[in-house]
């Protein structure tokens, strides 16, 4: 016979668990997002320092700025 307090820990655990993949998922999901030149398609384009009106602008959209090392084109990703 299984107590009732044996289920609850097993719920607690299982919580747990999808508590800590999501977490997980969600810093995975942030280190690995690729990012491409919308130009040329080259990976891992650097961010670019912003002028204070561009930054104040920018930050209400939560964009980031971006230009290619390749081609030089800036666009930007959310
Ligand atoms: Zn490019």
């Amino acid at each position: 016979m299984v107590s009732y307090l044996t289920y609850v820990k097993i719920a607690v655990v299982v919580i747990a668990v999808i508590v800590v993949l999501i977490i997980m998922m969600l810093y995975l999901k942030r280190f690995t997002k690729i990012n491409k030149c919308p130009n040329c398609g080259v990976k891992d384009p650097q961010r670019v320092e912003r002028d204070l009106f561009t930054s104040i602008f920018l930050f209400f959209y939560k964009v980031q700025s971006y230009r290619c090392h390749k081609c030089w084109q800036r666009y930007y990703l959310r």
